[in-house]
């Protein structure tokens, strides 16, 4: 694919072009122009003429288009997720999942555009009030900035878009320089939907200038980033007087008590921790299981890991292709080479082939481990032995993270128990901490950054709140 930015309305040219390669064959699939400064200030010009636009159109219309988009995902599907596979290195199986989320995604939004509103404020409940009537409204915040990782070219991008338009507001999206191809696809899409143009802007480039000359640009009122955390932290510190939403990393942490299917859990387990080569930010990570449960569960864990196929994405059978990089992958096995020297050891895996690395077991690991303190954020996961399920939760909860925690367990008082406990965005019970809906809130704490998504919650997040007072003259 040959592709263009996309600035108001127009597939344009930039600098000079990137190449994007297939993840796991290393052969281009297309290139793409990169944005120079004068590309990021034009996208952010039309981007704020593209907001005049979409604040005029209707609710009913804003919904429309969104629909059509979906509508036009499902068409595309096969495209989408072959793009997705090759440029990300995401297995075909995955990618088409991924594809059906972002449909969801945006029928979510089409639903959402049209149920935005405000609500009344009892003005009389204090003496000042009385004789006034209050009401408020969402206002849209103009434009946003969209900066996506490549984990998920498609939905997580749809989780940035697709509110921000229901919301009435334009976007400048950045998506990560390893995996524009699948943004290039959405704008495609919804230039066809119907967008009035500027409404969507493409612009590609690495984050330490586009991205910053973005996020510094005194157009955009709102700042969505989706990534790691210190480029997270980053943002905040250059952002100025904006509005930001920040999803970042984890080291999702799963607990398992005795009265469980083990096998289940164990086959659960394994997708959640190497589904995209561990590179989701609510990847299983630490898996503390109790007393009673350690020894069975760890076997079936090796065997479930050890059935999982790898190789190129592209392939049907496939579970497991590259990592994001050969870089990425030497990285993994570097930390996996440090927590071996430091006394753990591995059951299964630690191989690797170029970008390729293995579905990987530790265990016998120590909380100060990189593979146990930091986002792995790659196909390893570590099973903790725990003394009993109180031991387990405090362990689950000693991070500087704060994404989705998960627990196994039929016993409802551990349930409860463990909500109360468990200091994380979004606690899963009786499946891992990779599940996710894609229309409930969903965002981190502590470490793991500020704000929601989810669509509805994103709406909140690129809205402003208009109050209005009217002196009744009573
Ligand atoms: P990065 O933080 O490296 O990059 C994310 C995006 O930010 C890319 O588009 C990147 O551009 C851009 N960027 C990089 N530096 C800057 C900067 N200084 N200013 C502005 N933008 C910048 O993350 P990855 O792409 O490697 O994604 C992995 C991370 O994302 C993990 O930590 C993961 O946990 C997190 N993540 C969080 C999710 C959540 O919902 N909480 C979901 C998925 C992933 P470029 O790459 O082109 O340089």
């Amino acid at each position: 694919m040959e592709a263009r930015l996309f600035v108001g309305g127009q597939w344009v040219e930039g600098g000079t072009r990137i190449e994007v390669r297939n993840k796991y064959s290393g052969e281009v699939v297309g290139t793409i122009p990169e944005a120079r400064r004068e590309d990021v200030q034009a996208a952010a010009e039309a981007a704020q003429r593209g907001a005049a636009a979409m604040a005029e159109l209707p609710a009913h219309r804003r919904g429309e288009i969104l629909g059509k988009a979906a509508e036009l995902i499902r068409e595309r599907k096969e495209e989408f997720a072959r793009t997705i596979a090759a440029e990300a290195g995401k297995a075909l199986k995955y990618a088409r999942i991924e594809v059906d989320r972002a449909v969801s995604t945006f029928t979510v939004a089409s639903e959402e555009a049209k149920r935005v509103h405000g609500e009344t404020v009892p003005m009389d409940a204090v003496p000042a009030g009385e004789g006034y009537f209050g009401f408020w409204v969402r206002r849209p915040v103009g434009v946003v900035a969209a900066i996506t990782p490549f984990n998920f070219p498609l939905n997580l991008v749809a989780h940035k878009v697709a509110p921000a338009l229901a919301a009435g507001n334009a976007v400048v999206l950045k998506p990560a320089s390893t995996t524009p191809l699948t943004a290039v696809l959405l704008c495609q899409v919804l230039e066809e939907a119907g967008l009035p143009a500027g409404a969507l802007n493409l612009v590609v480039g690495p984050g330490s200038t586009v991205g910053e000359w973005l996020v510094t640009d005194p157009r955009v009122a709102k700042v969505s980033f989706t990534g790691s955390p210190p480029v997270g932290r980053r943002i905040t510190e250059i952002a100025g007087v904006k509005k930001v939403t920040l999803e970042l990393g984890n080291t999702s942490p799963v607990v398992v008590a005795p009265d469980v299917d083990l096998d289940f859990v164990a086959r659960r387990c394994a997708v959640g921790a190497y589904y995209n080569s561990g590179q989701v930010c609510i990847s299983v990570q630490r898996i503390y299981a109790t007393r009673e449960a350690y020894d069975s569960f760890l076997d079936r864990f090796v065997q479930a890991s050890q059935a999982m196929v790898v190789g190129d994405p592209l392939d049907e059978r496939v579970d497991v292709g590259p990592m994001i990089d050969e870089r990425e992958a030497r990285r993994i096995e570097a930390w996996v080479e440090e927590a071996l020297a430091g006394g753990a050891r591995v059951l299964t895996g630690h191989r690797r082939e170029r970008a390729v690395y293995w579905p990987t077991v530790l265990t016998d690991v120590k909380p100060e481990m990189k593979v146990v303190a930091q986002e792995a954020f790659a196909p390893v996961a570590s099973v903790i032995r725990s003394e009993d399920f109180e031991q387990a939760l405090e362990q689950a909860n000693a991070t500087e993270y704060g994404l989705q925690a998960a627990v196994f367990t039929r016993d409802v008082d551990r349930v409860f128990r463990a909500i109360r406990k468990l200091n994380f965005g979004g606690v899963i019970v009786n499946d891992t901490p990779a599940y996710r809906a894609d229309h409930m809130p969903y965002g981190g704490v502590r470490g793991s950054g500020i704000g929601r998504e989810g669509v509805r919650y994103a709406i909140e997040e690129m809205t402003n709140i208009q109050m209005v007072v009217i002196r009744t003259g009573s």
